[in-house]
């Protein structure tokens, strides 16, 4: 897999143009892509792109790009292919979250993070397949198929980026971007075996992103290394006036201190908790510790009383968000519309044929929850729950630079293997916090690509920093890297 760095050099220094960078994915994406390529074998079929994007805006990037390169103007994005989950508009694009609903919505403006990828001249390629509007964490819930994880394709990529972190893993493009409102990214990244960054919630513009749960969710980066991860972070970071949560930029320069200390949740002791985490996994996390121990780290432990109740906080708080965002799509004024004897019936018509079972189940949930009478035994506990949390956190945050834990307690599990809605909720134990209390997270590999297969499956550990400290967080995990893959 290429990084970003080697691609900008076959570029400046004319090896490569362009048009052959962005050929040479496309390519890529025919050899695992049926919808792109309609001869392709079925047991070759991945699903992880929806579609590349209309040929006439590919091609109007990838001269301005090659014009920019040729001007002496080009950064280390022009002329880089990348991959867009599909909740992130593209103006004149369909952009469908992986819903039916979507089908054939064409999106009206670019969002935010987007522009400024056209602005660096980098390439949006395509769209990547997605748990339909993000809810999900395997890629099972898309209204466009499932998709398969590259490194065995008999299991699930995790979800509900799937599609975004499939394509990088089979080397369509060496980066992608996925939204992560409870473990979307992370998960993902560790069953894919790529780097995966959730960022502080503000620090990255919402606009333009369709909205899961708006308090939690935030756009990041796929890459195969985190100094990619980083640098594509730092291009799509900034602070947008059109997204009312983005912060100012002064926390972008603030200075990094390092204390060389790394927390590890109490709670990784309790027998209960360890007895739900495949044995490998914690054998691995714990290889990790002893690893980055002697390259001159400390590792302690923290007290983080109330983590055991962070599924409970986001699977309330999240649906709640999710049936007020969902409200929108009705049948009149987006996408899929079957009209009935009046208004009711349009409505009813429309959204039991545009959305699947996931998404009604958490519209369900969360009219429940909002509803009177049970607001403030749910809703209102919930979010001083969430205080509480996030006061831990701060606490520990004094004495320790970043939390890790495994990203996730399971590996990636063979399709269908879990049917059971609770059992896929489980799945995200360790990365809602982080969105809970708007840390930014990260997921690193621990093993190297060429040591998996289908026996040798991959392992995610998550480095979780202080909120808005996304470059410190950056700064240990290139140092962690280094560590766990030696
Ligand atoms: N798996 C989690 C859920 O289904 C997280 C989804 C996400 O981060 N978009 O809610």
């Amino acid at each position: 897999m290429k990084t970003l760095k080697e691609i900008h050099k076959e570029l400046i220094s004319k090896e490569k143009s362009v048009r052959e960078i962005v050929n040479e994915s496309i390519e890529i994406i025919k050899s695992h892509e049926k919808r792109v390529n309609k001869d392709l074998d079925e047991a070759e079929n991945i699903n992880a792109i929806l579609g590349l994007f209309s040929q006439e805006f590919i091609d109007e990037q990838v001269e301005k790009a090659q014009k920019m390169i040729d001007e002496g103007h080009a950064n280390l994005f022009t002329g880089v292919p990348i991959i867009l989950k599909d909740n992130i508009l593209v103006c004149g694009e369909i952009i469908s979250a992986g819903s039916r609903m979507l089908e054939n919505y064409v999106a009206t403006y670019d969002s935010s993070v987007v522009a400024k990828i056209k602005e660096s001249g980098g390439i949006i390629l395509a769209r990547a397949n997605m748990d339909e509007f993000a809810m999900g964490s395997s890629t099972e819930n898309s209204a466009y198929g499932v998709v398969k994880n590259p490194i065995d394709t008999s299991r699930v990529p995790g979800g509900s980026s799937g599609g975004s972190a499939a394509s990088v893993a089979y080397g369509a493009a060496p980066l992608s971007l996925g939204s992560d409102t409870g473990g979307s990214i992370r998960l993902p990244a560790a069953f894919c075996n790529l780097v995966g960054y959730k960022p502080s919630y503000g620090s990255v513009s919402r606009y333009g992103l369709m909205a899961m749960g708006s308090s939690l969710d935030q756009i990041g980066p796929f890459a195969n290394t985190v100094e990619d991860a980083e640098a594509f972070f730092d291009l799509i970071s900034f602070h947008d006036p059109k997204d009312a949560t983005s912060l100012k930029d002064e926390f972008r320069n603030k200075e990094i201190n390092l204390k060389k200390k790394i927390g590890i949740p109490k709670i990784l002791k309790d027998e209960s908790i360890r007895k739900g985490i495949e044995k490998e996994i914690l054998e691995d996390f714990e290889t990790q510790i002893l690893k980055i121990k002697s390259a001159g780290y400390e590792v302690v432990d923290v007290d983080l009383p109330n983590i055991d109740k962070a599924l409970a906080i986001y699977y309330v708080i999240c649906p709640a968000e999710v049936s007020s965002n969902m409200g929108r799509y009705d049948g009149v004024r987006y996408g899929l519309s079957i009209p009935g004897k009046n208004t009711v019936e349009n409505f009813t018509n429309s959204r039991t044929a545009g959305l699947g079972d996931e998404v009604r189940r958490r519209i369900l949930l969360g009219t429940y929850i909002l509803s009177a009478g049970y607001f403030d035994a749910f809703y209102n506990k919930a979010v001083i729950a969430r205080e509480i949390l996030k006061q831990e956190f701060q606490k520990a945050f004094v004495s320790v630079d970043a939390i890790m834990t495994p990203t996730a307690s399971i590996f990636p599990w063979k399709f269908g293997e879990k049917s059971d809605p609770l059992a896929m909720y489980l799945a995200d134990i360790f990365t809602v916090p982080a969105n809970i209390i708007g840390s930014p997270s990260i997921s690193i590999p621990t093993k190297k690509r060429e040591n998996l297969s289908e026996n040798i499956l991959p392992i995610g550990i998550q480095l979780t920093g202080d909120i808005l400290e996304d470059k410190k967080l950056f700064k240990i995990a290139k140092e962690i890297e280094a560590i766990i893959q030696k």
